[in-house]
């Protein structure tokens, strides 16, 4: 095994919910974290739990939609550290509805923050890890980019794009690069139907409730994927709870 200890390691989305969990994983384990997210208070208070407890963070703020605003996020790493050996691109809105709602702003940001996102975070940390010749993609999916149900169309098509996105990255990434698809089922987060219709989010928020996984679930399987000796890519990791259907 290798080992996640003085790695260098971004995070989007690391406000709350499953990047928030992830990062004290991860800080539990010696990494040094870049955390990004746009809540500024949200993201101060991890970082400040972070080291308290002796752990290695700093946060930036950073929307994913914004281009710029992934560099400044993969540059911090190397102002600070040198390098960086892993983005974790976790990011996402929850936002949904049915079609009839209209509500085509809740699509867009879905769209840019779950593909142009993704992508802004590949355009800018595809050229460090290309140049340190090591790098590892950690993107967070989800379980609705396997399967449809109303009203989560638009959420699992960005969702399945993510996935369509990393294996093309992963067949052109070659011998020195990992990528990794995390595909969580419910898990217990705020973000769980926040933005999205009533009907849809009391639906959501329920079914969170009564069945949903701790974040740490997630956060544990993201560690798996970055622990593995070099030369071994874990390239897909899908963690539902047992009663998801
Ligand atoms: P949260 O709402 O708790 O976390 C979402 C995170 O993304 C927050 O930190 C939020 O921070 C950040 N974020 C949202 N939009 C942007 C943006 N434009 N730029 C930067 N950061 C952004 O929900 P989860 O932890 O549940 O969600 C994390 C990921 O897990 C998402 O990609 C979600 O789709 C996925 N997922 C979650 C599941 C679940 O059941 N919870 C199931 C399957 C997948 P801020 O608002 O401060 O920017």
């Amino acid at each position: 095994m290798s080992t996640i200890q003085g790695k260098v390691i971004a995070i989007t989305g690391a406000s709350s919910g499953i990047g928030e969990a992830t990062a004290n994983f991860l800080a539990e384990k010696g990494a040094r974290l870049v955390l990004g997210a746009r809540r500024e208070d949200r993201l101060s208070a991890v970082v400040d739990g972070i080291t308290a407890k002796g752990g290695t963070a700093t946060g930036i703020i950073v929307d994913v939609t914004r281009r710029g605003d992934l560099h400044r996020l993969t540059d911090s790493a190397i102002e600070q550290y040198g390098r960086l050996d892993v983005l974790i691109s976790n990011a996402g809105t929850m936002a949904v509805s049915p079609f009839d709602e209209l509500r085509q702003d809740d699509w867009d940001a879905m769209v840019s923050t779950h593909i142009t996102g993704l992508l802004n975070g590949i355009g800018a940390a595809l050229p460090v890890f290309r140049r340190q010749r090591s790098g590892h993609f950690v993107n967070v999916s989800s379980t609705a980019a396997y399967v449809v149900k109303s009203p989560l169309a638009v959420y699992a098509a960005t969702k399945t794009a993510v996935n369509v996105i990393s294996e093309g990255l992963r067949q052109e990434s070659g011998p020195d690069l990992s990528v990794t698809v995390v595909s969580p089922g419910f898990t217990h987060t705020e973000g769980v139907g926040k933005g999205a219709t009533p009907e849809a989010a009391s639906a959501m928020t329920q079914m969170r409730d009564e069945i949903a996984m701790p974040p740490s679930a997630i956060a544990s399987a993201i560690g798996y994927a970055i622990e593995q000796p070099a030369g071994v890519d874990v390239n897909e990791i899908v963690v539902r709870p047992t009663v998801q259907a």
